[in-house]
């Protein structure tokens, strides 16, 4: 191991596995603070190369890029929790890699996270493990008849996931995975689905943000609200899956967690949909509309800094341009108090996450929709 103390100063280098948006985001806030960051991905041409001071293109199965990287950098984080778990643990031999590989391991499969979870006392939807296709009926069975499939592994912005309502569906469905394993979940009857965004210190300080509301369009997130319309008492419970799960995992970093929000008949019930271990797309109002954004608190609390205050500037609406929405990004720029972050990718593609605009209102603000 490089460094046994996980303090790094100003002038550091973080290596970040992964270059999207969020891999962007996270070097650009490390450069507020001095930091200098080294993005490891393997396609070039990728957003978050433009604001990196050191970047290596290589497959995350090349051993001899991978030590070259540990080599050159103070700390590894990622942007997304697809590493493999190989990669994740061979660099964790050479260099402190926050979150801990552990996080990885529990939440890239749906089936271990959901394990995971209840052995925490969190309520998931109910499950069942998919392994073939005749799995399927008594698992549908046990579920009033109708579920959501979906791929354990590698599954996002609904791709690997079909809602099915009969066992041939369900066939069709799994076969066109390529039979990969799979669960099926009960569908849950939620009233809102909402996210529980905290970041853990290496010495176990836990700071939360704000739960924010979440809408989706086609399976991918198009607006984050903060705060989420949910009862204090129920924020607070959210919160505290949030640090449970990061205490579980020891975790040090920015962690989300998705959860639904049922109206039950004890009144507002959490059920967590999964784990985000690094910082996520419904955290993104926090660079404009809180005092320190998601990304500088990942940074901190991977440096061993302290984390930063989470307050929260007013009321806040994130919406993402997906596709050809960016193109509305000169009307946006004429608004006043919009702000614009555009992620500087070269392809617009249809469903492609292109940037995003964030709207803080002072609190207690009527919408044109009337609703406040
Ligand atoms: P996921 O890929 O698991 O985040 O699911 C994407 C979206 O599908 C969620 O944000 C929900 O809107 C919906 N969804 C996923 N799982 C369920 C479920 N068990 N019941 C109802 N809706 C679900």
């Amino acid at each position: 191991m490089k460094k046994l103390d996980p303090a790094i100063e100003p002038g550091a280098t973080i290596g970040i596995l992964g270059a999207g948006q969020l891999g962007r985001m996270l070097a650009l806030a490390g450069a507020r603070l001095g930091l200098k960051s080294h993005i490891y991905a393997p396609d070039a041409g990728e957003p978050a190369f433009d604001v990196a001071v050191r970047s290596t293109v290589a497959a995350y199965e090349d051993e001899a890029a991978l030590a070259r990287f540990a080599e050159n950098v103070d700390v590894i984080t990622y942007e997304f929790e697809n590493i493999p778990a190989a990669t994740a643990a061979f660099l964790a031999q050479r260099c402190p890699v926050h979150p801990a590989p552990l996080a990885l391991e529990k939440t890239q499969d749906r089936l271990i996270e959901k394990r995971f979870l209840n052995e925490l006392g969190v309520a998931t939807a109910g499950f069942a493990p998919i392994d073939s296709a005749e799995a399927i009926g008594p698992a549908l069975t046990s579920f009033s008849g109708s579920g959501i499939l979906k791929t354990r592994r590698f599954g996002y912005d609904g791709k690997g996931q079909a809602m099915i309502r009969d066992t041939a569906a369900g066939t069709e469905a799994f076969a066109s995975f390529g039979e990969v394993p799979a669960i099926i979940e009960a569908v849950v009857p939620f009233a809102r689905e909402i996210s529980a965004i905290g970041a853990r210190g290496p010495d176990g300080s836990f700071r939360a943000y704000d739960i924010c509301e979440n809408s989706h369009a086609n399976h991918i997130l198009s607006r984050t609200e903060a705060p989420a319309r949910i009862k204090a008492s129920t924020a607070e419970r959210a919160a505290e899956i949030a640090k449970r799960i990061a205490d579980a995992l020891d975790y040090v970093g920015v962690i989300a967690v998705e959860m639904f929000v049922v109206d039950g008949a004890k009144g507002e019930e959490l059920i967590v949909n999964e784990i985000a271990p690094r910082v996520h797309n419904s955290g993104h109002w926090t660079i404009d509309g809180a005092a320190t954004s998601q990304f500088e608190q990942h940074v901190r609390a991977i440096s061993g800094w302290p984390l930063g205050s989470t307050a929260r500037r007013g009321r806040i609406v994130m919406d993402n341009l997906i596709g050809d929405e960016v193109c509305r990004w000169r009307e946006i720029l004429q608004e006043e108090g919009a702000c614009l972050h555009l992620y500087g990718k070269s392809e617009l593609r249809d469903g492609r996450k292109m940037g995003h605009v964030t709207r803080v209102y002072a609190d207690g603000t009527i919408y044109a929709d009337g609703t406040n």
